[in-house]
């Protein structure tokens, strides 16, 4: 029998896991059925895949630096990488702010609607903006910065919030041995190849069991979704922000492929779908990264040092659907609670958007919490969050798909910058 693609078989688990929640939550059991049997697979798949994101990122970033031919060369790639980012960023909170003020879903919402997302989600929001706010206050401008910088790398190697400080390191570790004879960094050199191959065998393991885990995990968000009268009440506000994500992804990117890449779109967007479907069912980058690092070798030949230096700083630093989720939704709840932007304050917008897209985590939720940042730059009360609240995880789904997009977009038009 002729083996179905991976990505079929991702498919097939996505929609198999939906119907089976939908199925069990028609009986007075099933919820609980699927919390306590279904649930706990996806959750050991999503272990999995985050257990081996710091190993793949330490070997994988070691090895592609120091393939490298020597520092100018891996400059020239970092700053056009960021470059690029940063670029594509902000893009995406201009399109983002440019919809809702076009669209303005906040008119939408009903004063009942408004009432009860406040009063049902009011409590859970209050938690979240007290921790962000306190750790907030103590932070100065250049923090971020000096967050970057581990003082201890076995105690940044113990978290996967810390990707940027295990990035931080290897690229260091990468730039000595460029700067060292060959000869002497010869030995290490041949312990991260072989440590590549066995991360990625494992990788390829992981991915054999990609099909169930999604299934579990999307059985599980439906039987604990919130009933679909939420959706149809907050429907203008999130269609506001899936017309932004596809506009990016198959607007925006495919002319950045189109223009500045060998490759047809319809080609990248074949090459990238076993990763988009990943970041779908996972909602996490981070989770994500070994999937998206092997797509974009396999199948969009992107070279090894080029990816290995472009997709785990992406995975964690460039997020354009966070980004443009971040200002459709601080827009949309500042329309429902009435004020009154100026066009500074919409600006602003633009700003810290894009700042806390790029110091959100790579998990699932992260962008929400880094709203409550967005918000009080504008001076909107971030409880306003309880609004959107319901219908974030499906939106999540999306803007991860996008996110991961984004990354390998990137690393396909930075190919060119690799060795020769
Ligand atoms: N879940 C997203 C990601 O991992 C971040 C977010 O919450 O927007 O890319």
């Amino acid at each position: 029998m002729k083996k179905i693609a991976l990505h079929w078989q991702i498919l097939i688990g996505i929609v198999g896991g939906i119907l089976v929640g939908f199925l069990c939550i028609q009986f007075a059991v099933g919820k609980e059925f699927v919390i306590d049997w279904i649930k706990p697979f996806g959750t050991i798949f999503i272990n999995l895949l985050k257990l081996i994101a710091i190993p793949l990122i330490i070997v994988s970033l070691i090895k592609g630096v120091s393939d490298l031919k020597d520092t100018t060369q891996l400059s020239g790639l970092g700053l056009r990488t960021l470059g690029l980012y940063l670029l594509t960023t902000i893009i995406a909170v201009t399109l983002g702010l440019g919809l809702v003020n076009l669209v303005q879903p906040g008119g939408f919402l009903s004063n009942e609607t408004r009432e009860e997302m406040l009063r049902s989600f009011g409590g859970v929001v209050d938690e979240k903006v007290e921790e962000v706010t306190a750790i907030e206050e103590m932070r100065g401008p250049l923090q971020p910065l000096v967050d970057i910088v581990p003082e201890n790398i076995f105690e940044s190697a113990s978290a996967n919030s810390n990707m940027l400080q295990i990035i931080f390191f290897s690229i260091i570790v990468g730039i000595a041995m460029i700067l060292l004879p060959f000869n002497q960094v010869e030995a290490f050199k041949r312990i991260m190849d072989s440590g590549n191959a066995i991360v990625l065998k494992i990788v390829d393991i992981i991915m054999f069991f990609s099909p169930y885990g999604v299934f579990a995990l999307m059985a599980a968000l439906v039987a604990e979704a919130p009933s679909l009268d939420v959706f149809k009440a907050l429907g203008v506000y999130s269609l506001t922000v899936v017309a932004g994500l596809l506009i990016i992804v198959y607007g925006v990117y495919s002319l950045f492929i189109y223009f500045f890449s060998h490759m047809s779109p319809v080609q990248f967007f074949k090459g990238i779908f076993p990763a988009q479907l990943l970041g779908f069912s996972t909602s996490s980058s981070a989770a994500t990264l070994p999937v998206t690092m092997e797509c974009t070798e396999k199948n969009l030949k992107v070279r090894k040092d080029v990816l290995s230096f472009v997709l785990p700083i992406g995975a964690t630093v460039n997020m354009d659907g966070t980004c443009l989720y971040q200002a459709v939704a601080a827009i949309f709840i500042a329309q429902v609670m009435g004020y009154d932007l100026s066009t500074a304050e919409q600006l602003s917008v633009i700003v810290t958007a894009t700042l806390a897209s790029i110091g959100a985590a790579a998990v699932p939720g992260a962008g929400l919490l880094m709203l409550v940042i967005v918000l009080e730059s504008i001076g909107v009360s971030p409880a306003g969050i309880a609004l959107i609240f319901a219908v974030d995880r499906p939106l999540d789904m999306l803007r991860t798909s996008v996110n991961i997009t984004g990354d390998a977009m990137v690393a396909v038009l930075m190919n060119k910058y690799g060795k020769e």
